[in-house]
């Protein structure tokens, strides 16, 4: 959080409303008048005064069960866009409407499964990840105390998915908790084909030195060899990895990584769930679960419900702009 300003936070939706009146005047101050209200009443902003009882149904809370499914308001008038012109970089947050994604497919890949660990046979199998040979898969990090990354990954992804549900998109996990172990990572690329997904996220928490901190986002290099070609994702994947770089840093006001990637950006060919995707997909590396300020967010639902947004957003903004 070094050199982030906290972001205001604005407990009613009268308040909200006398808010963002006064900010929108003020090009400088409109973006964060959206933010705050977006933050404030997650996925249900703009029904909040008109319909409480749906948009309380379409927003879960950060200790609502991430596993509810999510009732869209079928009155529910689309969420206004927000304010671009302080916005230079084009990438202003997405006209999200509670039906702004309908017809979109998103597909969520929470990273490893909790019950890797208890596996550890099936998932070190090799697999065929095109230009090398790799295991099934792998138990993930954890916190010092014990919070794994299997738990935080399929907690933000269900999360991600009821933020998403409730903008109209079909989302698919390729993992719920609901099988023991894997699927493997080649299985896990090919999950987006198999769900004619639009677009896919990777939720992974980084096992890096304690004493780095920070997310980032990690984008396809071009693999063709073997079974692998994703020479066709790789530009729409690296537009997506901008986007998810900048909304998860603006929902979370997590740092770039300071260890490992440059301004928050990686881009690898070794990785089988980049390598064998036909649809675009990156992965992100929320922050570093060794490191005990990222340990300590990681671990915070409230913080979780942060990364979801974020993700969520820039899969919206991905699905909703060009
Ligand atoms: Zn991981």
């Amino acid at each position: 959080m070094t050199g982030t300003a906290p972001r205001p936070r604005l407990s009613t939706p009268l308040r909200v409303t006398t808010a963002v009146a006064a900010v929108v005047p003020l090009c400088t101050a409109g973006w964060f008048g959206w933010r705050a209200l977006d933050h404030s009443h997650p996925a249900g902003a703009a029904v909040a005064v008109s319909a409480p009882a749906a948009a309380q149904a379409a927003a879960p809370a950060d200790t609502a069960d991430p596993t509810a499914t999510p009732v869209a308001p079928p009155t529910a008038p689309p969420v206004a866009p927000p304010p671009t012109a302080d916005d230079p970089t084009g990438t202003a947050a997405p006209a999200a409407g509670a039906n702004g994604l309908a017809g979109r497919t998103v597909l969520l890949d929470p990273g490893h499964n909790p019950g890797n660990s208890a596996h550890t046979a099936e998932i070190n199998r090799k697999v065929d990840i095109g230009n090398a040979r790799k295991e099934c898969d792998t138990t993930g990090t954890e916190t010092d105390a014990g919070y794994t990354e299997a738990e935080y990954t399929l907690d933000v992804s269900r999360r991600a998915r009821a933020i998403l549900a409730a903008r109209g998109a079909t989302v698919v996990l390729v993992q719920d908790g609901d099988r023991p172990w894997g699927p493997c990572i080649d299985e896990r690329a090919k999950a987006g084909a198999d769900a004619h997904a639009d677009v896919a996220v990777s939720v992974h928490g980084d096992g890096g030195p304690a004493g780095g901190s920070g997310f980032h986002v990690i984008m396809p290099a071009r693999v063709v060899a073997g079974k692998a070609d994703n020479s066709a994702i790789v530009e729409p994947s690296h537009r997506l990895g901008l986007l998810l770089r900048d909304r998860f840093r603006t929902a979370t006001g997590e740092p770039y990584a300071d260890y490992v990637a440059s301004q928050g950006l990686d881009t690898r060919s070794d990785l089988g769930g980049l390598n064998l995707s036909t649809v675009p997909k990156v992965f992100i590396e929320c922050g570093n679960m060794r490191n005990p300020t990222d340990a300590k967010r990681m671990t915070d639902p409230q913080w979780r419900q942060q990364a979801a947004q974020g993700i969520a957003d820039a899969l919206t903004a991905f699905l909703t702009t060009r």
